[in-house]
């Protein structure tokens, strides 16, 4: 999975997770997610990406920490657990057979995150339609609070990874 595509699922299911929350707004601190070796994510670059989607949202600051699980393949011949290498175009070292059975390295989960859970009672505007998409967002802006100028709108959450940014700034 493309590191893009990968940040985009673990925002919204981070989203999804907040929303559960609600009215009240976890803090987050630091995100562990599980990568297996087989996904093709580069760990790396799922950190960058990751920080440039959260800038200027509520997950802000709020810290990638990877655990890379190894990959792991059964022989089906003889049942033997094996690591499967690319040098060997994965082939079982005992059998020489083709990797067929995968038994871990596929992971891409949250395995937890930390947070901090403030009281909802600080300046506490009853929160706007957290499950808003950006269009909606944009919509309710113009339609509901009309006399708000102070934000330039939407356009201004710029990634279009993010729909966390236009919600967050119609709270305001
Ligand atoms: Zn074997």
């Amino acid at each position: 999975m493309h590191d893009v595509d990968m940040t985009r699922a673990l925002l919204l299911s981070l989203q999804d997770w907040r929303s559960s929350h609600a009215p009240r707004q976890p803090r987050v601190s630091r995100v562990l997610l599980q990568v297996g070796r087989f996904t093709c994510v580069e760990p790396e670059q799922l950190r960058s990406t990751w920080q440039a989607a959260c800038t200027g949202s509520w997950l802000a600051g709020a810290e990638l920490a990877i655990e890379e699980v190894a990959l792991l393949g059964r022989c089906l011949p003889c049942g033997a657990t094996y690591s499967p290498q690319a040098e060997q175009g994965y082939r079982s070292p005992c059998c020489g057979h083709p990797l067929e059975e995968i038994l871990q390295g596929r992971e891409l989960r949250i395995l937890s995150v930390d947070y901090l859970l403030p009281d909802a009672d600080s300046e506490a505007d009853p929160t706007p339609d957290l499950h808003a998409r950006p269009a909606d967002a944009a919509g309710a802006a113009s339609a509901g609070h009309g006399a708000g100028s102070d934000t330039p709108g939407p356009a201004r959450a710029g990634a279009a990874l993010l729909t966390a940014p236009a919600s967050s700034t119609l709270r305001r």
